[in-house]
């Protein structure tokens, strides 16, 4: 698999990640995508810790399991979506 950069956060430079969820958007842990028992999808992701400024308005705490809206099919999508975000805004 090829290795995409994404683009750091617009709002506080914050490093992107991605993370694995079910069909409803409930972030999972990485093993689950190996085992996907009720869909499986990508969400884009940084924690409010990576925040340098304090005040990112997409940040989010690990495990709250209310991270972004959006999740995609597969992680190339999800990366792809993001950086074209970014670089339009
Ligand atoms: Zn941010």
């Amino acid at each position: 698999m090829k290795d995409v950069e994404l683009k750091p956060c617009p709002f506080c430079g914050a490093q992107i990640k991605i993370v694995v969820c079910d069909d409803e958007g409930n972030i999972q842990k990485e093993e689950y995508e190996k085992k996907p028992w009720s869909g499986l999808g990508y969400k884009l992701y940084h924690d409010i810790k990576d925040d340098p400024t304090d005040s990112c308005p997409i940040a989010g705490h690990e495990g709250a399991g209310d991270l972004g809206v959006w999740i995609y099919d597969t992680k190339e999508e999800a990366i792809e979506a993001w950086n074209r975000r970014v670089d339009n805004g």
